[in-house]
């Protein structure tokens, strides 16, 4: 039987690159989208070398209807889509705000349009816990309303989500299922792929790394004065493997038994909220490097406590996270030792 084809836009980036090689250990077949825009083409190497497999790709910008239609053209018959390309930094969307609505709205837009036109009806949209907002109590389920977002990458989630829930509610064919990301990081076990921003990292488990590997002079943690038990921000750290597994088993589900509404939508955390400090601590117990750092000041748009409760997906999705932060933080020291030849 011929494998399923599975469009992945992103799919040279961090999450993305991750989830093709789950995709392809699971027998389906990806189409990579990606315009290299915030990743780098080594991460396609990478996926090579874990695979074995020869990658289908298009270099291109989501945005492009043009060029969208000419994949879905020369693709043919497409089971799904993935949607990863995206502007992700919170720190970077309040900055230059225009920049996400124009990218990650437009995109979005243009490629249900080219769906519909080629009756592709099987969406995976990466969301993200930002999409809550500052939540009332945690740990935070699917039913907790959308606050005000914090930033404006958070706001372009929302609108997002709400532009997919309308458009699925018009159009009876089309199944989205959008997983609400908690804070992705490490790298995977065989240290060939992992997260690679192309310049200065704005998340912090990436910052941590280059620090270690003296790339960066310092890590600054952002906020020791918020109202958490050591004063930093908390957030629900999971493993880039256990993210992209979800992603297999929300396909799956869609191509397989459905799901009861057009629309869903999961939380995919380990459900345990860990403090940005004491992340950069088990860094430290779990490599035995030393790591630079300091509190400096609160960082616009953060939200201050937030971790997943993921039993939603683990009912519906049959997922939960299998590996630990301390996994994660070993397997991320791992692979930006191996990116920068490093022998400690
Ligand atoms: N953070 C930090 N220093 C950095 C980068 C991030 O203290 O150099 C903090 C940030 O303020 C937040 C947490 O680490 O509390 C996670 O930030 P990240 O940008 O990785 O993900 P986010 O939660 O914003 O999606």
């Amino acid at each position: 039987m011929k494998s399923k084809k599975i469009l992945v836009t992103g799919g040279a980036g961090y999450i993305g690159a991750h989830t093709v090689v789950e995709l392809f250990a699971s027998g389906y077949s990806p189409v990579i989208i990606d315009n290299f825009s915030k990743s780098d083409r080594t991460l396609l190497d990478g996926i090579e070398k874990i695979t074995g497999k020869a990658l289908t790709f298009y270099e291109g910008d989501c945005t492009d209807r043009q060029f969208l239609n000419g994949v879905f053209e020369k693709e043919g018959k497409l089971e799904g889509v993935m949607h990863f390309a995206a502007y992700k930094s919170v720190g970077e969307s309040v900055e230059f705000p225009i920049m996400y609505y124009q990218n990650n709205i437009n995109s979005l837009l243009a490629l249900v349009e080219v769906m519909k036109e080629h009756q592709v009806n099987n969406l995976i949209f990466s969301s993200s816990c930002t999409v809550y907002g500052e939540p009332d109590s945690i740990p935070v389920d699917e039913y907790a309303p959308f606050k005000k977002a914090e930033s404006p990458y958070g706001a372009t989630k929302q609108m997002c989500e709400q532009i997919l829930e309308d458009a699925v509610r018009a159009d009876i064919d089309l199944k989205v299922i959008s997983l609400r990301y908690f804070n992705p990081i490490g790298a995977h076990p065989s240290a060939m792929l992992g997260e690679l921003p192309i310049d200065k990292p704005n998340n912090l488990v990436p910052y941590i790394t280059q620090t270690a590997a003296s790339i960066r002079e310092k890590l600054v943690i952002f906020g020791g004065d918020y109202d958490t038990p050591d004063g930093t921000c908390i957030r629900d750290f999971i493993h880039i493997v256990d993210l992209a597994q979800a992603h297999v088993k929300a396909i799956d589900k869609l191509l397989g038994e459905g799901i009861s509404d057009g629309y869903q939508y999961y939380n995919l955390g380990t459900g345990q909220g860990i403090s940005v400090l004491q992340l950069v601590k088990e860094f430290i117990e779990v490599t035995g490097v030393k790591l630079n750092y300091e509190i400096g000041p609160r960082r616009a748009g953060d939200v201050v406590k937030t971790y997943a409760n993921p039993t939603k997906a683990k009912n519906e999705l049959n997922w939960s996270a299998q590996y630990t932060s301390r996994d994660a933080l070993r397997d991320a020291w791992a692979w930006e030792k191996r990116l920068r030849r490093l022998n400690t």
